[in-house]
């Protein structure tokens, strides 16, 4: 009789001495990344090697990890090296990355039922309720990302402000929802109502201030006009930290706002939420514990590995009115794997779901919030002692004020825009550093975004050299 065929090692052994090499070939790559290129342009033949068939019959293992040192590891973004500042992007760990390799060896499926997991999960979730003080109603689920868990908020706001019937029914030709938030708000909530339903012309962009907040006035006279049109002002969504500049919208101003219009007010927090943890930012996101749901993202500050976000709802009500469902084949019960309802499910589009809170309490229990936060604050005293150097320096010009852990600059010249994009692509390609650029006011700018836990004054200090010898370069 034959033996059904399996995916599992027929010699334990051999595949542990294996696994073994593999592991420390990543913890090599970890540890030895700060002495490399940050990044390094994928050579055309090494490209082509991706274009090879679907393999019919596999190939060792041992030979397929020797491929991906050759043709995968050396092309990686290099978000974890020190000198990556570029965007918004978190470092790793190498506890985040253990944590990744044991949450594969479990493979449980968070969508729900009774397992240890869910248990964890919903630890985090209590963690985070104690954080932002958020009372004892919070729900919450972990994400990708804030993009994602910006949408659900929208969703959530829109199922409150509708109620539940609309899920069946769909939206209204011509709805009257109308949705605030600044014009610095990053482009993924402009998305969340595109995907809503809602539509992004339903999104009313509110100028900002010198310092790029939201000009509150403006806000106060949008939702007045739109009342007086016949609208229904739903949701204001403020930022703490806006992705260009890291500036913190007036939290408190706008929740005392939103109470009093009986709107939704949702914070995205996934560039500065955790500045809760670090005793002298925490002033600075005052207000935020007044949100009716908040975003935030792990991958970022706390430098848990990709992917791993969250959304925090108040109140778990609405959470689960736009969320949750039924199904035979998903029935809860009291007992067995099928009880512990209400499930991860219930408060997030995704059914299956992978293991991505493990990461999460690896961090947070062997670093502690402390720490996390030392971390934290240390990224935004760089950012400040970058915009000193700046300002010590005639030839370069920072264009945004500092709020965070954000410098925009650039090299003054005649052709200002051009030189300064040349500048932050040639770092790149050189492997030397890599800023990234926005637009501030129009302007081009080199954007610097401390967020590695690896990065430190020195890697700044090389980074400013480098812009200054490319721009008198020209
Ligand atoms: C990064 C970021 C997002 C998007 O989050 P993802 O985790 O990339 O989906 C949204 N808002 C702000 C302010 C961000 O910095």
């Amino acid at each position: 009789m034959d033996e059904a065929p399996t995916l599992d090692p027929t010699d334990w052994e051999a595949f542990r001495r294996q696994a073994h090499a593999m592991l420390d070939d990543a913890i090599d790559h970890v540890r030895d990344l700060p002495a490399g290129p940050v990044w390094r342009p994928m050579p055309p033949e090494v490209r082509a090697g991706f274009a090879a068939p679907l393999p019919v019959d596999g190939h060792p293992l041992e030979d397929v990890h020797a491929v991906f040192r050759e043709r995968i590891l050396p092309y990686h973004s290099g978000n974890a090296h020190p000198r990556f500042v570029g965007w918004v992007q978190g470092g790793g760990t190498p506890v985040g990355m253990m944590a990744e390799l044991l949450a594969a060896a479990m493979n449980p499926n968070c969508g729900g039922r009774d397992h240890a997991a869910i248990e964890v999960e919903r630890q985090i979730i209590r963690w985070m309720r104690e954080l932002f003080a958020f009372p004892d109603t919070t729900t919450g689920i972990l994400v990708t990302g804030a993009s994602l868990a910006n949408w659900m908020a929208v969703v959530t706001a829109k199922t409150r402000a509708l109620g539940r019937a609309t899920r069946a029914q769909g939206l209204a030709d011509g709805h009257r929802l109308r949705a605030y938030t600044s014009v610095a708000t990053h482009q993924c909530v402009e998305r969340a109502m595109e995907m809503s339903g809602l539509g992004s012309d339903a999104l009313v962009r509110i100028p900002t201030g010198p310092e790029h907040r939201v000009d509150l006035a403006a806000l106060r006279s949008a939702i007045a006009a739109d009342r007086a049109r016949g609208l229904t002002p739903f949701l204001v969504v403020a930022s703490a930290g806006t992705v260009d500049v890291g500036a913190i919208d007036p939290l408190g101003e706008i929740a005392d706002l939103a109470a009093r219009e009986q709107m939704w007010f949702h914070v995205d927090g996934a560039l500065g939420a955790f500045s809760v943890l670090a005793p002298e930012l925490r002033g600075l996101v005052a207000g935020i514990e007044r949100a009716d749901s908040i975003a935030c993202d792990f991958h970022k500050w706390l430098q848990v590995p990709y992917d791993a976000g969250m959304l925090l709802v108040r109140d778990g009500e609405h959470h689960a009115a736009a969320f949750a469902g039924e199904a035979a084949y998903l029935a809860r019960g009291d007992r067995g794997l099928s009880a512990g309802a209400p499930w991860p499910t219930d408060f997030g589009p995704d059914l299956s779901r992978g293991f991505r809170a493990l990461k999460v309490w690896f961090t947070l229990s062997v670093y502690g919030v402390r720490r996390l936060g030392e971390v934290i604050a240390s990224t935004c005293a760089l950012a400040r002692g970058l915009a000193e150097r700046i300002a010590r320096e005639p030839e370069l010009e920072l264009l945004a004020p500092v709020a965070l852990d954000i410098v925009c600059f650039r090299f003054r010249h005649s052709d200002a825009d051009r030189i300064n994009a040349t500048i932050v692509t040639d770092l790149q390609v050189d492997g030397i550093a890599a800023p990234s650029t926005t637009r501030i006011g129009g302007a081009l700018a080199i954007r610097v975004a401390i967020i590695n836990h690896r990065c430190r004054a020195a890697d700044l200090e090389r980074l400013v050299d480098e812009v200054l010898v490319r721009g008198r370069r020209g």
